[in-house]
């Protein structure tokens, strides 16, 4: 891999909403259309986070337009693996109001021991649900699994395995564990999305740690999907059926 290194989609961002994000949606897009992304994914925390916006943000998507700034917009949830059986803080119903699902392990969800065979176990779950798009940062220590099964079970289920550029920054053991994880998805042909988990407007599109990372592993460029935003918007009009090309928002219930 060496060509030049641009995501064009960035489908797991956080805003203001959560109030540990510090810009908008425009500042958001604003930032997305400045780096070459076209396709940005608002992504804020499901209810069973502690810093989580009200239910009603979510339901409310169907008010937000389909671009802003020139950027394809999806409108999403981060929503939260809440134990060892891949149970999620939002159900069928709630999470209809989303036009894409990225799921995730967070320390302040959970109360169960974080050991390997039970967080495998909740990874294996969680991809009998199928509205569940992309396995949030599955690199952290503190949430160890068996890689390679469970890798090869998340590509068998149709899910995404995200390398996530601030969870590579700030999370211990996320980047070593991340050596491992995409050595796998990179053997076993395993398509990954990159996304920054930008908390700041700033960071959306930026991804050097990552990009490092997949150099380093010569990882082929045809399994990163969001180096492609067509690809990931037929992922998403797939499943639900969404019109980037008009204005018209349809919310993913209409096919649930
Ligand atoms: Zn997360
Ligand atoms: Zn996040």
């Amino acid at each position: 891999m060496t060509e030049p290194f641009q995501i064009r989609a960035d489908v797991h961002t956080h805003t203001v909403a959560s109030t540990h994000a510090y810009s908008t949606v425009t500042e958001m897009a604003q930032a997305a259309s400045e780096t070459g992304v076209k396709l940005l994914g608002i992504t804020d925390y499901g209810p069973g986070a502690p810093d989580a916006p009200h239910i009603w943000h979510f339901h409310n998507y169907k008010i937000l337009p389909r671009e802003i700034c020139g950027v394809k917009m999806l409108y999403g949830v981060e929503a939260n693996i809440m134990d060892e059986f891949g149970t999620l803080d939002m159900d069928a119903h709630e999470l209809s109001f989303c036009e894409w699902v990225v799921a995730s392990y967070h320390t302040s969800c959970v109360s169960f021991p974080r050991t390997p065979e039970l967080v495998t176990q909740g990874y294996r779950k969680l991809c009998e649900n199928p509205l569940v798009d992309v396995i949030g940062h599955p690199t952290t220590a503190m949430f160890p699994f068996d890689y390679e099964p469970v890798l090869k079970l998340f590509k068998e289920a149709g899910k995404l395995v995200e390398i996530n550029e601030s969870s590579l920054q700030w999370k211990q053991g996320a980047l070593e564990n991340g050596k491992t994880v995409y050595a796998l998805c990179k053997k076993y042909e395993i398509p990954i999305v990159l996304n920054t988990d930008a908390h700041f407007a700033g960071l959306v599109g930026k991804t050097p740690i990552a990009e490092q990372l997949l150099r380093d592993l010569d990882f082929p460029r045809s399994l990163i999907v969001s180096l492609d935003a067509d690809r990931i918007m037929e992922l998403a009009r797939q499943k639900r059926n969404i019109r980037f090309d008009s204005n018209e928002k349809q919310i993913a219930r209409e096919s649930v």
